[in-house]
């Protein structure tokens, strides 16, 4: 049970805000129904998405942190809202990939679904007004976005997570396709933060190969919510307990 009170916004992004607390260590998250693709130019407001996103990171995190992942999640307060140690966060998103799709599969010419031979990771200048341009360690080492001790935590914990995900999705009948993340500094720390939900991962049924996630805003498919809620109901039924 959280005794933290909630205090004044800090930040507003495109799917979530962030609240100070009390308590120096804590942020208070909640998670909004606007959707965002193609960096920001396409919107809508998609009915219970920040519902659906809050409760599904809450157990992927869950289900992470039960496997020695260290993230930034505290507690689950309510439908929209979140706990979550404060971070200050390193400006790179990671990408980690086991199929070919989305940006990668205009990059290098080659069909959505074909299976990669070994995970792939992408580093990601997290920066709006740029579109967020790919980066490599070079220029995070150059920069000091993080140290290479950082950069040896960030990917360990990102093939870990992929390892740990892609296994989970499968006894679900999903594939894990690609997903994002974001790391941030608790007390000199890294943590994952952000979110995990089907609007920062691809997931394909794997009997239908339906798109399970946010390429149905994205490509106009229609049928998000109920998507995101068949996410939802699968991950319940695997970890009800
Ligand atoms: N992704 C994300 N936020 C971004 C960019 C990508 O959450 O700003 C996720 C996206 O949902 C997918 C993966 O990262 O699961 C790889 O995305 P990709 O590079 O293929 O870009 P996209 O096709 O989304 O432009």
């Amino acid at each position: 049970m959280t005794t933290v009170q909630k205090q004044e916004q800090m930040y507003e992004g495109k799917a979530k805000k962030v609240f100070r607390t009390d308590d120096p260590n804590i942020y208070w998250i909640q998670y909004k129904d606007s959707a965002t693709a193609f960096n920001g130019e396409k919107k809508a407001e998609i009915d219970n998405k920040g519902i659906l996103n809050n409760r599904i990171s809450a157990l992927f995190f869950q289900y992470l942190e039960k496997q020695g992942v260290p993230t930034h999640f505290v507690e689950l307060l309510n439908d929209r809202e979140m706990l979550v140690k404060s971070l200050e966060i390193i400006p790179v998103e990671v990408v980690a990939r086991n199929i070919v799709a989305g940006s990668l599969a205009k990059r290098i010419g080659q069909p959505e679904g074909t299976v990669l031979a070994k995970p792939v990771l992408e580093f990601y200048y997290k920066d709006d007004a740029l579109g967020d341009p790919m980066i490599n360690e070079f220029h995070i080492a150059a920069l000091e976005w993080a140290t290479p001790e950082q950069m040896d935590a960030i990917k360990a914990i990102a093939l870990k997570v992929n390892e740990i995900l892609k296994e989970f999705m499968d006894t679900l009948n999903i594939d894990l396709v690609d997903f994002k993340l974001e790391f941030g500094l608790h007390n000199g720390t890294v943590l994952l933060g952000d979110e995990i939900s089907p609007d920062t991962c691809r997931f394909w049924d794997k009997d239908t190969k339906e798109k399970l996630d946010k390429d149905r805003f994205r490509r106009d498919l229609g049928g998000l919510e109920e998507a995101y809620r068949e996410i939802l109901r699968r991950l319940e039924s695997k970890l009800k307990d």
